[in-house]
């Protein structure tokens, strides 16, 4: 018998939900419903200083609005520390991380003088790999007294875990996470890093299929590769495609689009605007009127 079917929706509290959130979380809540199993809901709080609590008390009562009733109490992030805390350390003792001191400043600096082209990855230009190249006396001299972040050590992970591949829409994905260079797993100003939060959490909470949108895609390389650094089970991958207005944007705050709080303080049908949202149309006409 093959398991239970364990979805999520994980927004991050650092505004309110737009109605793209809403395409995704009906998403992952109907994929649930429609194999008989169970919607998980997560705020992924981890960076303390953009989260704030009435975005979460906005987002619990938009998706309610929407119909989506999730099983389980919510899971925060931001209570799960420790948990992140010692994946680091496992991470560490395989001699797959380092400290990095740069500041965004240096890093730009350090890219714009570079006498090569710069990589861009899919979040943008590379970590040049400065503090890489710091010896053991070195970091040790800065640690104590410098703000750091923890990066991994790409090219030695991916060489430590091999070819991978996950499954999306049933269709094999070749992962190939080198692109993102030294990604940050533990933030200067936080605990750890969306990469590595989201990846632990999945596997915590048993999600069996991750329903979300194709912007998350390309992060996918990455998750795949911290699945195997850290021998955690591998969920099936459904990415969507995203909402656009009549431009080709996407839904978002700043290309106008109202949030799921304002239309549903204006007196929307929660109910007829999830009916639009699944049958992919933007009831843009709504937008104007109401909001
Ligand atoms: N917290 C992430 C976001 O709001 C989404 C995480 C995920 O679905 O993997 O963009």
């Amino acid at each position: 018998m093959t398991a239970p079917v364990v979805t999520r929706f994980a927004p991050s509290p650092t505004g309110r939900l737009h109605p793209g959130h809403g395409v995704a979380a009906l998403a992952a809540y109907d994929f649930a419903v429609a194999r008989g199993g169970r919607f998980l809901l997560r705020i992924e709080d981890i960076d303390g200083a953009r989260s704030r609590t009435e975005h979460v008390e906005a987002i619990l009562a938009d998706l309610r609005w929407l119909g989506i009733v999730w099983d389980e109490p919510v899971v925060f992030q931001s209570q799960r520390l420790a948990w992140y805390e010692a994946a680091l350390d496992r991470l560490r003792a395989l001699g797959l991380l380092y400290p990095c001191f740069c500041t965004r400043k240096e890093i730009a600096r350090e890219i714009a003088e570079s006498m090569s082209a710069p990589h861009i990855g899919p979040d943008g230009p590379v970590y040049p790999g400065t503090c890489r190249a710091l010896g053991q006396a070195g970091r040790d001299r800065r640690i104590a007294g410098e703000a750091h972040c923890w990066r991994l050590d790409m090219a030695k992970a991916v060489a430590m875990a091999g070819e991978l591949h996950w499954t999306d829409h049933g269709r094999r994905v070749r992962a190939d996470p080198l692109a993102y260079g030294d990604v940050v797993l533990a933030r200067k100003d936080a605990p750890a890093s969306y990469h590595l939060a989201v990846t632990l959490d999945d596997a915590a909470q048993g999600i069996t299929d991750i329903v979300r949108g194709e912007d998350l895609f390309p992060a996918t390389h990455v998750h795949r590769l911290l699945q195997a650094l850290l021998d955690l089970p591998l969920p099936r991958y459904h990415h969507h495609a995203l909402v656009r207005d009549g431009n080709g944007e996407r839904l978002a705050k700043r290309n106008g689009a109202p949030t799921l709080e304002a239309l549903r303080l204006a007196g929307v049908d929660g109910a007829a605007l999830a009916a639009e949202l699944r049958a992919g149309r933007v009831p843009l006409g709504i937008f104007a009127s109401k909001a």
